[in-house]
């Protein structure tokens, strides 16, 4: 089953369209990576997911038509997006920062939430009381994915989370978002230019080129077909 699908999308910034018709589907609870080089247009799809860019097609959750829709409702109907360069607040604390996540649940959701992924991220809570801004790069990372997934969302949507991260780091990032979708419903859907460390825990890959989809395929495998590997993983 397909959580989301996504139907003739176009995407545009003022008069300049940067997606031009473009069709792919998430199937629920699994690992979706969206591959192409800059400029590509893979942060516009995330973004046109939200409505936070101007669109026309069609995008289904759950069968549901939220083309158009206010971002803070599809928030609210379980989309999370945690933007390139993660969004955290720098003068909140780790827990603060944490608490907004909640903002479409009660309090007490939110205190179980937290906890649990306290627990998940022991670090953010031996930090919890620290402001976000002074913590490194990594669990910066992990707190901008704990904090979107304190909401509970169906489907999490990650803008290249390797982003400035020494690779031990952004191996350490990848292997929590694998134990995330093994252990929680959650689906991913996420844009990340380390095509290995991404197909490791994907299941299938949308490549973007120049805002066209030009296929989407298995993940296994992918690695090691040449053509995909020069055009799409930059070796
Ligand atoms: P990168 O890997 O560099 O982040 P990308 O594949 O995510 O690239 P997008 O950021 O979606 O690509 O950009 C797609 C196109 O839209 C690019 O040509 C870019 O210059 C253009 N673009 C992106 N944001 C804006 C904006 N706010 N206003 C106008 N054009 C934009």
């Amino acid at each position: 089953m397909n959580l989301l699908t996504v139907e003739n999308l176009h995407a545009r910034y003022g008069h300049a369209e940067v997606l031009h018709g473009i069709d792919f589907r998430v199937p629920a609870g699994e690992v979706t990576v969206v591959l192409g080089a800059n400029g590509a247009g893979k942060t516009t799809i995330l973004r046109s997911i939200c409505q936070m860019v101007r669109t026309s097609g069609c995008i289904r959750l759950d069968g549901r038509d939220i083309t158009g829709m206010r971002t803070d409702r599809i928030a609210r109907l379980g989309v999370a997006h945690v933007p390139q360069g993660r969004g955290t607040f720098g003068t909140l604390t780790v827990e603060e920062n944490l608490r907004v996540g909640g903002f479409t649940t009660s309090a007490a959701i939110t205190d179980r939430a937290v906890e649990h992924w306290y627990d998940f991220f022991p670090r953010l809570r031996e930090r919890r009381n620290q402001q976000a801004g002074g913590l490194s790069g990594g669990e910066q990372q992990m707190l901008a994915i704990a904090r979107a997934l304190v909401a509970g969302p169906r489907l999490l949507l990650l803008d290249e989370p390797s982003l400035g991260l020494a690779p031990r780091i952004t191996q350490e990032v990848f292997r929590a978002l694998g134990r995330i979708s093994q252990e929680t419903e959650t689906t991913i859907l996420v844009v990340e230019q380390n095509a290995h460390l991404a197909l490791e825990i994907g299941t299938s890959a949308v490549l973007v080129d120049a805002g066209r989809v030009v296929a989407q395929r298995p993940a296994a495998g992918l690695a090691h077909d040449e053509s995909v590997r020069r055009a799409y993983l930059g070796y």
